[in-house]
């Protein structure tokens, strides 16, 4: 049996897991310093979701002038993303990101990446929501596929070490410090040590703990889990972005660029339904804010049969269509049947984006010495209760290039380190996950994954009140205790993917425990977490970050204030 052979130790200065955006920017750079970096990804590289990523990357380069011939500023981003935020983002933070935008995007452009174009020559900028600048610099709508290209190949340049297809299973902590982790190769079912100077995690969102999602199969917060179970807190966990326009059945993502480009949203009255709910922004309010109205619409009965509205494009015209949206386009064909050029798109909200995660401070820093963080899976509050379109993706290649200086710098003089901790932690992970393999009879992990995507969205979604989140946490109480007596029946240990999903699982549900306990306690509504029984903001008490820990097993949380800055927190208004 793989168990009984001595496990594999790998070192290397430093392990980044992760190989979306956040994980390949970081190890370019700490690679171009001089440190022997290797990348670990539970899929292949070009699989991370960021591939996914439609619609465009923000910053204020000024291309495209605003309404009344004003230019854009990282001020004017500043102040959108904080206002968006709810006021809940750091607003140093939101500083770093936002000054350090322009230098991203030309870096990329420098690197390779293919941006659409305007007639001078100029990267093309697009209308997105909660803007007030065509801020958003976009490759048609295939912005993430050509961004992860460009740092892949960047990568392979540099002969950066990859682990493809191991999925990783536990951090080590050694002497106060985090000095590597364990993964399981997924071709052989053997778990492997890794001990490093420091690690990085990237490993990007948890939007598979809910039915409807945007997300790729693989964002089941696996990241986020380790960390909080190595001792470093988790914030703002409450905070889950829902995307107003997902395509009615599948879910799966109809840019917000759509909108940019010009697309409206309908009821079935035929009525342009944002005109009540935003007057001066319509259809490009803010996310939380579209999302919000296109469930009321719905429950006041002004939806179409099943729970849905109309996103028309029509009026674009066939070549404008082709040129700014073929993906779009091409999704709508094959998953609804539907040609926009001539038909409305059918859509509904789903689960987008985690604006919590790891906690960490504007350098990727954990409060666990060797533990960074960045992209999705970190918190280091840019997006406060509430993410701008096209934030997301300069989070994750800003931050990628920041934590790893701070890396550089933090481990700069340290011993290589000892791999004792690592092997024997290493060995522990195969014998658990052998006891989880040798269980001959058990409860169906499938179903139980279902319940809790179900659970999620119906108790935890859009709109939620007490009396519903104590009954939504006391069912994952049972479906805790039913993952207690799990069991896979495939035991093969080449490339057993049921064993992946039901390590996957054990993380899902620890998170959608903390989600859970987050959203009970903040008894007020702000950006993205609406409760109908405390309907209005309450910056006396809730102008602050939940940090949740674990402590003894038990989910334990606590309040740190917010940091604002430039911007006092006031009324939204779009
Ligand atoms: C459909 C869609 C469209 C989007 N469009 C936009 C957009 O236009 N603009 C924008 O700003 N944002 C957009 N977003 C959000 C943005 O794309 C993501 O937030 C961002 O790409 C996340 O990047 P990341 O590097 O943090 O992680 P990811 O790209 O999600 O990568 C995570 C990596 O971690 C690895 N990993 C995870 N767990 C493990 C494990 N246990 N062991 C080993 N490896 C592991 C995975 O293999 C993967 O390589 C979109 C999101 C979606 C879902």
């Amino acid at each position: 049996m793989a168990g009984r052979a001595e496990a594999a130790v790998h070192r290397h200065d430093m392990v980044v897991i992760g190989a979306g955006l956040s994980g390949l920017r970081a190890a370019i750079e700490l690679s171009d310093a001089g440190l022997d970096t290797t990348v670990i990804s539970k899929v292949l590289p070009l699989r991370s979701h960021s591939v996914a990523a439609q619609g465009g990357i923000n910053a204020s380069l000024g291309n495209v002038a605003g309404e009344d011939g004003a230019m854009d500023s990282w001020e004017a981003h500043a102040y959108d993303t904080v206002k968006g935020s709810d006021y809940l983002a750091d607003q140093d933070a939101v500083e770093v990101m936002c000054r350090e935008a322009p230098r991203t995007v030309i870096e990329l452009e420098h690197m390779g990446t293919v941006f659409s174009r305007l007639e001078n020559g100029y990267i093309a900028q697009r209308p997105f929501g909660g803007a007030m600048f065509p801020r958003t610099c976009y490759a048609a709508d295939r912005t993430g596929h050509n961004i992860l290209n460009t740092l892949y190949e960047q990568a392979l340049d540099r002969e950066i070490r990859f682990y493809e297809e191991y999925y990783t299973t536990a951090l080590v902590r050694d002497g106060g410090r985090c000095t590597g982790c364990t993964a399981i190769e997924l071709l052989t079912g053997r778990v492997h040590g890794f001990a490093a100077k420091a690690v990085l995690l990237a490993t990007g969102g948890f939007g598979r703990l809910y039915s409807r999602s945007t997300n790729a199969l693989i964002n089941t917060g696996d990241g986020v889990a380790l960390a909080l179970c190595a001792g470093v807190p988790l914030k703002d966990m409450e905070f889950i972005q829902f995307h107003p326009t997902t395509l009615f059945g599948t879910n799966i993502l109809i840019t917000e660029g759509a909108r940019g480009e010009g697309g409206r949203l309908y009821n079935s009255n035929n009525e342009r339904f944002m005109e009540r709910y935003a007057p001066h922004s319509l259809d490009l309010a803010p996310r939380d804010v579209v999302a919000r109205a296109i469930e009321e619409e719905i429950a006041a009965g002004r939806g179409f049969e099943g729970g849905y509205v109309y996103l028309d494009l029509t009026h674009l015209g066939a070549d404008h269509i082709r040129a700014r949206l073929p993906g779009i386009r091409q999704i709508a064909m094959d998953f609804a049947g539907i040609d926009p050029i001539t038909d409305p798109i059918p859509v509904q909200p789903g689960q987008h984006y985690s604006m919590g995660g790891i906690d960490v401070n504007n350098r990727g820093e954990t409060r666990l010495p060797g533990l960074y963080a960045a992209g999705e899976c970190a918190c280091s509050s840019v997006h406060g209760a509430n993410r701008l379109g096209g934030n997301s993706l300069l989070e994750t290649v800003a931050f990628g290039k920041l934590v790893a200086r701070a890396i550089v710098q933090n481990t700069q003089g340290l011993p290589a380190p000892a791999t004792d901790a690592v092997r024997s932690r290493a060995a522990s992970e195969q014998e658990r996950i052998d006891v989880l393999l040798g269980r001959k009879t058990g409860e169906n992990l499938f179903a139980i994954m279902d319940d809790l995507k179900d659970t999620m969205f119906e108790y935890f979604g859009i709109f939620r009140d007490e009396r519903h989140m104590k009954e939504g946490i006391s069912r994952l109480e049972r479906l805790q205790e039913r993952f207690e007596r799990v069991h896979v029946k495939n035991k093969s240990r080449v490339f057993n993917q049921a064993l992946i999903r039901l390590l996957e699982l054990e993380d899902m549900l620890l998170l959608a425990a903390v989600l859970a306990q987050s959203a009970l306690r903040r008894r007020e509504s702000r950006g993205s977490h609406t409760r109908t029984d405390f309907p209005a903001r309450d910056d006396e008490h809730f102008l602050a970050h939940t940090l949740a820990h674990l402590r003894d097993s038990a989910i334990d949380l606590e309040y740190e204030p917010v940091r604002l800055g430039m911007f006092e927190p006031t009324e939204r208004e779009y």
